[in-house]
């Protein structure tokens, strides 16, 4: 299972696998630990999780108090 995840130092988009403990975010190297970040989506393979991500990213944009 992956999962998008908020990076909580960047506020980025980020994707993870349920299998990691940690992930270090490319947008400001800050290590997340995954039990504790926010999670936004869950999807079924990275891909599906890349197209959530850049869905989340264009309502964002559109609405940026989310
Ligand atoms: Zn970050």
């Amino acid at each position: 299972m992956h999962m998008v995840i908020v990076c909580s130092k960047c506020g980025q988009l980020l994707l993870a696998k349920n299998t990691q403990k940690t992930r270090r975010c490319p947008h400001c190297e800050a290590r997340l630990v995954l039990e504790k970040v926010k999670k936004v989506a869950h999807a079924k393979s990275a891909s599906e999780a890349s197209s959530l991500i850049r869905a989340l990213k264009r309502k964002r944009a559109d609405s940026p108090n989310l």
